[in-house]
Order: structure tokens, then C-alpha cells, then sequence
């Protein structure tokens, strides 16, 4: 069988603060070191590659817990980072490259990215790419530490099942149970229509008496449609005619008002000379009656000196001739305009 893994890429991935570059060559690859150096951390960093969402098996309770958390020495990283790279020449995965390269990368607050070849991608498409090449979920063996030492003191039935998900029956057996399930599934309904079917069996002729009256509402609903098309077209256009009509009676009364407003302006210019003439007439009118009044003051102002000569020259008539004076103050006399007037002495 051809050897596929090529790579592992560790960055800033739990204990591996630098990057880690792991190369597999042909034949067993065995990494070695001390109680604590970081062994297990290179499975997890597969497991975790390849989805894992499960953080109990990768050994920490979440995100964070997956990026380096610092030492003495050295600060904490912000970002880890897990590159698995696949020989892919013989494209046993269905992608158009001759090498594939997975990656995760989690972020502190909490997020995840993944990429293909460099691209970002959704955790959908690397499990369906997974999928598609034989490495879906649980379909792949991580015998971790301890697991040797428990499998020995497993039950029989225990080890077998351990033995088969090795071996990837697990994955077999599971699609068994669940292709039984749906034909099981499949069976009940199968069952549901024939009882349907023997229930509707006695309708059946009054069914297709329903079914034939459904056709033909059908058909007559098309001819309706048709003819009501037909009717409201002929409204329609009637319709617009009568807009049209309407348009051009609403532009004649325009016209029409438009003429009366221009007549009503002349007339107003009109009645507003001839309010001023009036006006003028007025003062004029006013300034007579003015002049007129003086007339009548200057005429009464001589009648009153015309009465005195006339006193004076009978009294020098009466004196000249030797006479009693008469008594002036019981005398009156109507003066020019008709009326009695007292004459003071
Ligand atoms: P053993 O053989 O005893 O199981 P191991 O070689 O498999 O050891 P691991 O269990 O892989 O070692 O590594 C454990 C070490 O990784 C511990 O020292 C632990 O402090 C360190 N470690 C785990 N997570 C982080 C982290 N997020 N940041 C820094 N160091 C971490």
C-alpha cells in the first residue's frame, strides 16, 4: 500500500510553541521522548486536523486549550496552527492537486478556520472531501496511549467491537444497521399504502367521478379566463377612450378659463380707474363746498356792513331833518336769502 501522509505541521499547537515539522518517510514512523515531552500532542494535532469537535478526546475542554499557553520562557501564541499533507499523485482524493494540504487554525476567541491547500474552506467540505476518500469521520484508527494495555483487559465482546473499528467494519456495520433501519422504515410505509389503497378501493368510482368533475372546472376555468380577457380588454379600451374625451374637454375648459381670468383682470384695471376718478371728484367736490362756504361767510360779513350804512345814513337822513331817531332794535328785516336775521346794535 502507498505510504499518503507526507507531513505534519505543528504551530503554536499546545506544547509545540515553534513550528514542528514532522516528515514521514517510507516504512513505521516512530516518534520517541520523555513522559511529558509532547507525544500525544502530535495525535491530537492529527485528530484535530482532520474536524475532531470533540474536545474530551482531544484532551482539553475547549478552544484555547489548543493554542500554546506560554512558559517561563516564552509568551503565549495567539493562534494555533496544524498543516496535514497528503500525497495525493495517484488521486485518491478527488481533488485536482498533487498534494493536499489540510489545515486548522483556532483562534482565542474561540473561532476556528479551516483551509484546502491554503483556501478557506468550511468544516463541511473537508469532511465531505474526507468523506469521499475513505477518512470520514471514525473511519480512521488512532490508537492512543493505554489503549493496548485496555484492549487486553476488555471482555471479549468489548474487544471485538474495538477490533472491527480497527479494522473499519465499525463504519460497515454501522451503514448495515442504518440500510436495515430505512428498509425497516420503508416496509412500514410500503404497508401504510396498501392499507390506504384497500381503504380508498370502495371510493374509487365516485374518486374518478371527482377527479373527471376536477378536469372539466379545469377546462371551463381556461375558457372563462379567456373570455373574461376578451370583456375586460373591450372595457379597457372603451375605458381609455373615454379618458381621452375627458382630456380634451378638461384642456378646452382650461382655455376657456384661462380667457375669463384675463377678461376679469381688464375689468378689475377698469374698476380700479374708475374708483380713483371717483376719488378725484370727491376732493374736488369737497374743496367746492369749501369755497362755497367762504362765499356764503364773506356774503353775510357784507350784508352785516351794508346793514351798518344803512343804520348810518337814516340816522344822518334824521338828523340832518330834526327828527326822533327811530328805535333800530325793534326793526327786522329779511336779508338776501329769504331768512330772518337779528340785527345787533
Ligand atoms: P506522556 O508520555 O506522559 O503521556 P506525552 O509525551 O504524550 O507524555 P503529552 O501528553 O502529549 O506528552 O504532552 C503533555 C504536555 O503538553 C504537558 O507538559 C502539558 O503542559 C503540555 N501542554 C498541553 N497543552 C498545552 C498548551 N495549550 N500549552 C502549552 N503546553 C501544553
Amino acid at each position: 500500500m502507498p505510504l499518503r501522509l507526507k507531513h505534519l505541521e505543528l504551530n503554536g499547537y499546545k506544547s509545540f510553541a515553534s513550528k514542528a515539522d514532522f516528515v514521514f518517510s517510507e516504512g513505521i514512523s516512530a516518534i520517541v521522548g520523555p513522559n511529558g515531552s509532547g507525544k500525544s500532542n502530535v495525535v491530537d494535532g492529527i485528530r484535530w486536523v482532520l474536524g475532531e469537535q470533540s474536545y474530551s478526546l482531544l484532551r482539553g475542554k475547549k478552544t484555547e486549550d489548543m493554542i500554546f499557553a506560554g512558559s517561563d520562557k516564552r509568551a503565549r501564541a495567539g493562534m494555533a496552527q496544524v498543516t496535514l499533507t497528503f500525497d495525493n499523485s495517484d488521486g485518491w482524493l478527488p481533488i485536482d492537486f498533487s498534494e493536499v494540504a489540510i489545515s486548522r487554525r483556532a483562534h482565542r476567541d474561540g473561532s476556528n478556520d479551516y483551509l484546502l491547500n491554503g483556501q478557506k474552506v468550511r468544516l463541511k467540505d473537508i469532511h465531505e472531501l474526507l468523506a469521499r476518500c475513505g477518512l470520514a469521520e471514525r473511519t480512521y484508527t488512532i490508537i492512543g496511549q493505554g489503549l493496548i494495555d485496555n484492549a487486553l483487559a476488555l471482555k471479549a465482546e468489548e474487544r471485538r467491537a474495538l477490533f472491527e473499528e480497527a479494522a473499519g467494519i465499525g463504519l460497515y456495520r454501522d451503514k448495515r444497521e442504518d440500510s436495515l433501519r430505512k428498509l425497516d422504515a420503508t416496509q412500514r410505509n410500503l404497508d401504510r399504502v396498501l392499507d390506504i389503497l384497500e381503504e380508498i378501493r370502495p371510493r374509487l368510482a365516485s374518486l374518478e367521478r371527482q377527479a373527471k368533475r376536477a378536469r372539466d372546472y379545469h377546462v371551463v376555468k381556461r375558457e372563462l379566463d379567456a373570455v373574461l380577457r376578451t370583456w375586460y380588454g373591450y372595457h379597457w379600451r372603451r375605458g381609455l377612450t373615454a379618458v381621452d374625451v375627458a382630456a380634451a374637454a378638461a384642456t378646452q375648459a382650461e382655455a376657456a378659463l384661462a380667457a375669463h381670468q384675463a377678461r376679469q383682470a381688464e375689468f378689475d384695471q377698469q374698476v380700479g380707474g374708475l374708483r380713483s376718478r371717483a376719488q378725484e371728484i370727491r376732493r374736488a367736490l369737497n374743496e367746492t363746498r369749501g369755497r362755497l362756504d367762504s362765499a356764503r361767510s364773506e356774503r353775510e360779513a357784507l350784508a352785516r356792513e351794508l346793514a351798518v350804512a344803512e343804520e348810518r345814513r337814516l340816522e344822518s337822513v334824521a338828523s340832518r331833518a330834526g327828527h326822533r331817531k327811530p328805535k333800530l332794535c325793534d326793526r327786522r328785516k329779511p336779508d338776501g336769502d329769504g331768512r330772518q336775521r337779528d340785527r345787533v346794535q
